[in-house]
């Protein structure tokens, strides 16, 4: 590679925008099936009913949401999740 395609290549290279991990990774479906098994939803109220969801649980106010990792679960390896949604797995943040 010649010096002048070498530094247009490189150039080049250096306009990619390099996105955060998170920004990479798909939203949290209700359909998939760790999803499933935790009845996650996407907004909360559609838990009522369920034995173990309480008036307020929301994921933004749950232990494992990561307002800054894009809104990410840790349950769900930081992928993105609705901040108004719920699962089972619910832990009040300490
Ligand atoms: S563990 Fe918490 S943040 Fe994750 S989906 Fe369940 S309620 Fe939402």
């Amino acid at each position: 590679m010649k010096r002048r395609q070498f530094l247009k290549t490189a150039a080049a290279v250096s306009l990619i925008p390099v996105l955060p991990a998170s920004a990479q990774q798909t939203d949290v479906s209700e359909d998939e099936p760790l999803a499933k098994s935790l009845n996650y939803v996407k907004e909360a109220g559609k838990a009522k009913g369920h034995a173990k969801y309480a008036e307020g649980q929301i994921c933004g106010n749950c232990m494992f949401f990561r307002p800054d990792q894009n809104n990410g679960c840790a349950l769900f390896s930081n992928r993105r999740v609705e901040k108004e949604g719920w699962c089972l797995s619910w832990v009040a943040t300490p």
